[in-house]
Formats: C-alpha cells, structure tokens, sequence
C-alpha cells in the first residue's frame, strides 16, 4: 500500500497545531505496520533542512507552473516539498490571509497532483515508478486534490488511486474560492451535495464531496459534525456522505512524548516512579517562572492558541476569580488573537501568574512535565492533543465535555477514584470553569492518592497510533474498493 500524505503543515518542519503533529507522527505508525507513506508539503522559506531533488512542470491555464522539489525525512518518512513561484517563494508564513491564502492552496493543490504524476514516472527512487495507491489529504488546504483526481478518473494510471481526506477543523473552509477556479478553468463541481452555489466554491466542502473516504479526528467528533453547532454550514454535506465518514481518534508520537527520555524536562520519570520524580519537574518550573518554589501550591497550566475556539474568553474570567480567592499558581503559554486580556492576566497577579505569549515547544513540555493540572477549556475540540500530552505526562486536564475531550478523559468518579484520568464540566462559562477548578484543587488538597491513581492511569494508557493507524489502513483499504467500484459503474458518485 503507498500512501501520498498532501498537507499544509508537518512537525517538526512546519507546525501551528494539531494537523502538523498528526502529519508528523502518523506516517511513521503506518509505515510500521508495512504501509509505504510519504508527505508532500509546500516548501516555505522557513524550511530549511532539505535538499534539491528536480523540476518539473504542469500544465495551468494561466501559463505553466515551474516547480522545484526537495526532499528531507522524519523518522524515516520521506518528505517532499515544493517550491514555486508566485506563491511559495518567499513566504515566511504557513498562513496569510484568505485572498492570498485560497488561491494559493488551489495552487498547492494543482502542484501536489503534478507531484503525484512526476512519482509515477519514475522522477525519484532511482526511476522506480511510485504510483499512489491513495492520496491522503488534510483539512480546506487540500480539499481540491480529491476533485482533481475524480476528473482524471478516465485516465490510465489515475483510474484506481484513491482520495482520503481527513477534516482536523471544520471552522476553516477556504470559502468563496470560485473566483480562483474559474480563472484556473476548473470545471464546475456539480455534485448533487454541493447543490448550492457556495458549496461548490467552498473548498473542504468539495474535499468532503469527492473524496472517496472522510474521516475526522474523533469518533465523538465525528457525530458532532452531522449538527449545525459543529458542522458550520456544512452538516448537510456531511449526511450526504454519511457512509463514508468515520471518527479516528489521534494518536501520538510515543517516543517523542515520553516523559521517561525527554531531554527536554528536569528529571525524567515514569508510570512507576512518577510519585517521587515528578515533583523535582514541578520545582523546577515554579523557579524557571519565578514563582515561590513549593511542591504544595498547585500550580494550573495552559497550552494553545488563544481564540474563542479554545474558550480563552471565558478562561480568563475563570482564572481572575480563582487565582484572588485560592492559594494557588498559574502558567499560560500561547498565541492568538486573545493575547492582550491573557497577558494582562500575569501583570496582574505578578507573584503567582506566568503568561508567554509566544510558540515555545520546549517550554510546553516543561509545563507538561510540572503543572498539576492543565486547561483544556475548548468550545469545540475535534480531538485535541494538549490534553493526550497532559496525561502522557501525569498533568490531570480540566476540559469542557466536547469532542475528543470525552473520548480521551475520563471523568472522576469523585469517591474512591477507580475510574478518571480528569475532571470534565459542560458549560461555555466561566462558573464552570471555576466551579471544576475548585472540585480539582479539592481533591488535590484532600484525596491526594485518588489524585495520583488518576494520574497513573492517564500516564499508563496507550496513547500511542497503533491502534488509529491499523483503522486508517483499513479506511484506505475501502477508498480503493469504492474507487475500483465507481470505475467498474457498481455505484455513482
Ligand atoms: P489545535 O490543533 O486546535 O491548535 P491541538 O490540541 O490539537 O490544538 O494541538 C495543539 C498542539 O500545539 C499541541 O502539540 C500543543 O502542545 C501545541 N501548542 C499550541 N500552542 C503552543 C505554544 N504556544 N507553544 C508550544 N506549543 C504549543
């Protein structure tokens, strides 16, 4: 089985968030269990560590794209990216704007197919031909690809490749892309789903029409979506593909977030001896931050992007009312457009509130690593991983019951704790954050081994892709069969 992951993002190379860790870690899980996987990503300029490979050129109908390929590797995994002009040339962003960015990925989308061919002829591999079996592609970005591939679908050689996509945030569209099409002659998407007008310019909608399998990052996820609430105009489109739209849940890398080796944090620990060695991590931090050293205090944490998607607005409320009422320590890192109220939250309480309004990888592990509980206050989560690496690390999450949240913590059972890796509440608000933080902090304070069971249990499930990677395979596997179908005229699209 080969597999041409086409992404906008992969980590370590390129990442604002869940998408790229998922391209970062998943195609070395399948390429373990014997699937052929490889990425192919744009080539911004902030991409260093690669090398020149070829050129080639595809055909568009504003004059011949000139492409430029070089290749690097993850673990193992190969790693293409392109570069061309106008639009990833000097591009120090993953993300702009949306008139820059639409045609821009349209345009990524047209390279990554020509790529595609380029594989099959035997450009690389020592001219070994590389036909994809499936082309695997991620959110809006890429959303076109399955409609490129469905046009060539008469054509040898593309007839029996596959298209997956798999949707990591359903709140980012690349609407109102018709302008772009049209001027790139791309014919109408007229699929009965993408009935009206905006559908067919919108380009996850069309990745959701074409592609032969959809996924999203959760199963709990996966139901949300078939509602307006989380489907975001596009529920509709949803039902129509119904049959061919699952929830897998994300895994991650083990062996990059495993607090036993990361060269990263004070003092390594694991699921035996975390009781005794995890606190040197704790002390650390509090001195790293300035804040008084006391293995006593709890200290809260935060780690995302700073938006209404991750409940920011209602966090910062929370955080003001229990850090002037309870002895406790607060640390946030992150970046969005919430920075300034979130900021202001440090200045504020000077002697007990860290904020670092900044990308810091390292500094993440470290709050990982030492915080005693972590926010995950989200209004929608496809899957999150904040709270997987929380867990991994024996930091218990405090999150809102919303997609992947419910299917990765398990709430307290608030008596004996035989079950809960977390505490969970259910309301947009404030007082729920608050009312929850207190409930934790209680239990810290009072039922310190139930606390610690908690975090045994987090730190020992397997987090790891093996099992999400085994259903992936099988979603390829039934790409191709439904692709082979609709050639042989068994079912229509
Ligand atoms: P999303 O993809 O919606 O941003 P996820 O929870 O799926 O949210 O993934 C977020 C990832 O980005 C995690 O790996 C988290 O540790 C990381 N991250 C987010 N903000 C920061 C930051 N400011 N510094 C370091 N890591 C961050």
């Amino acid at each position: 089985m080969k597999v041409l992951f086409i992404a906008s993002e992969m980590a370590p190379y390129a990442k604002t968030g869940g998408l790229g860790d998922v391209v970062g870690s998943l195609p070395k899980a399948l390429r373990q269990i014997g699937v052929d996987a490889r990425v192919v990503m744009p080539h911004y300029s902030l991409i260093h560590d690669c090398e020149y490979r070829f050129n080639y050129t595809f055909p568009r109908r504003q004059g011949d794209g000139e492409v430029s390929v070089s290749e690097g590797s993850v673990d193992g995994v190969p790693v293409y990216f392109l570069k061309s002009w106008p639009y990833f040339v000097d591009d120090g962003k993953i993300y702009t704007v949306w008139d820059w960015d639409t045609p821009r990925f349209i345009y990524f989308c047209q390279m990554a197919i020509g790529f595609a061919w380029e594989l099959a002829q035997g450009r690389l591999d020592g001219g070994q031909t590389w036909w994809a079996d499936v082309l695997h592609v991620q959110d809006w970005h890429t959303g076109l690809v399955p409609f490129l591939l469905h046009e060539a679908r008469f054509n040898p050689g593309w007839q029996d490749m596959a298209s997956v996509l798999t949707i990591h945030n359903m709140a980012f569209q690349g609407p109102q892309a018709g302008q772009w099409l049209n001027a790139e002659g791309i014919s109408p998407r007229d699929l009965p789903a993408l009935r009206w007008q905006e559908w067919r310019d919108n380009l996850l909608a069309i990745g959701i029409g074409y592609a032969n399998k959809i996924n999203t990052v959760s199963p709990n996820h996966a139901l949300e979506l078939h509602y307006p609430r989380f489907g975001e105009g596009l529920q509709d489109v949803i039902w129509a593909r119904d049959r061919d739209f699952v929830g897998i849940l994300n895994g991650i890398d083990a062996d990059v977030f495993d607090p036993a080796t990361d060269i990263h944090i004070a003092q390594n620990y694991t699921a035996e001896n975390f009781r005794e060695k995890r606190p040197a991590n704790k002390l650390a931090l509090q001195r790293d931050l300035g804040l008084t050293a006391d293995p006593d205090i709890p200290l809260i944490g935060f780690v995302g992007r700073l938006t209404t998607q991750k409940g920011i607005d209602f966090l910062i409320p929370a955080l003001y009312d229990i850090l002037q009422r309870e002895d406790v320590q607060f640390v946030g890192l992150g970046s969005g457009e919430l920075e300034a109220s979130f900021g202001k939250l440090g200045a504020t309480f000077e002697t007990r509130a860290r904020t670092y309004l900044k990308y810091d990888f390292v500094m993440a592990q470290k709050i990982y690593a030492g915080a005693d509980l972590m926010l995950v206050p989200s209004r929608y989560e496809p899957c999150g991983l904040t709270q997987i690496y929380a867990l991994r690390y024996g930091c218990l999450p405090v999150v809102r019951e919303t997609g992947g949240l419910v299917d990765t913590v398990e709430n307290y059972d608030n008596d004996a704790a035989e079950e809960g890796t977390g505490f969970r509440f259910l309301f947009e608000e404030a007082g729920a954050v608050s009312g929850t933080l207190r409930w934790a902090l209680d239990t810290y304070r009072h039922k310190r081994s139930a606390w610690e069971r908690m975090q045994e249990r987090g730190m020992r499930h397997d987090w790891g892709w093996e099992k999400s990677a085994a259903l992936y395979l099988k979603l390829y596997e039934d790409a191709i069969a439904q692709k082979r179908a609709w050639r042989k005229g068994l079912q229509t699209l």
